[in-house]
């Protein structure tokens, strides 16, 4: 199952997505109630709730963030080439940090670049959709059994202020810091080697698999969830390939992978 959070009649909704001429649809869609956390379970289980919907292209709709996490915990130097390239050493254990929901932009959305930042970076990554409460995920444990979905995220990230602040709360925090999107999809299988694009302005920047974490979901699910309850919508952000640079007015990024579609920004002054 794959869908969308998306603008209709100036109410948010969500979107059951199906393929049509090889082109994805918006092929059913509900207003989202308030605990919109849980809403798929709704979605999938009651056909009353449908209404009457005149099925879209997603590629016509005015999409949102497709998850309302509260909190969005992302993991730093997952990929061995990129810790290489920042100069640090592959962690031994998970490095775990925070973006705000504040941060949330969808896709679509400009990236704005802060004043107070000189260097600001793309990471696309890959992110885990939490499905259920989870508290003390085991070693070794099955991640389908706890992860909705996977979707794309931009972690971007103000480079200066994170060498400068020695803590990343200002790098990772600003407004519109964590594109999300386009879609959340239950189709992908994380053991089988998902590839990961990032291109600048149409010029691929970054390719990584997840075959290559350093740290694959169950141990990241086991390391967080030690520490502090996942909530159902809550995202995992699970690290950058080589490749990251920086941002100017005017550009263009997107973040694909295949069958979760391209997560597109502009980028702007802000
Ligand atoms: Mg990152």
């Amino acid at each position: 199952m794959k869908y969308c959070r998306f603008l209709l009649d100036d109410a948010i909704h969500y979107g059951t997505l199906e393929e049509r001429g090889g082109e994805l649809w918006i092929a059913r869609a509900s207003p989202a109630p308030a605990e919109d956390m849980e809403y798929r379970l709704a979605l999938e289980q009651n056909d009353a709730i449908r209404f009457d919907f005149e099925p879209m292209p997603l590629s016509a709709a005015h999409l949102l963030p497709p998850v309302t996490p509260s909190k969005i915990v992302c993991v730093g130097r997952n990929y061995r080439e990129h810790a290489r390239e920042l100069g640090n050493e592959a962690p031994a254990e998970p490095i775990l940090f925070f973006k705000p929901p504040s941060a949330l932009l969808r896709p679509g959305g400009t990236i704005l670049l802060p004043a107070l930042a000189q260097r600001v970076d793309f990471e696309g990554e890959l992110a885990l959709v939490i499905g259920r409460r989870t508290r003390r995920f085991p070693h070794g444990g099955n991640w389908r059994n706890v992860v909705r979905g996977l979707t794309l995220a931009n972690d971007v990230s103000a480079r200066d202020l994170q060498k400068k602040d020695g803590q990343w709360t200002r790098a990772k925090g600003f407004d519109t810091f964590c594109p999300v999107g386009p879609m959340v999809s239950d189709e992908l299988d994380l053991d089988a080697g998902l590839k990961l694009e990032t291109r600048l302005n149409g010029e691929l920047r970054q390719t990584g698999s997840t075959r290559d974490f350093i740290f694959a979901a169950p141990e990241l699910l086991s390391a967080i969830t030690a520490v502090m309850t996942l909530e159902a919508g809550d995202l995992v952000l699970t690290g950058t390939p080589a490749g990251v640079g920086p941002l100017a007015p005017g550009d263009r990024i997107e973040v694909s992978m295949a069958g979760l579609g391209t997560l597109m920004n502009f980028v702007q002054a802000g």
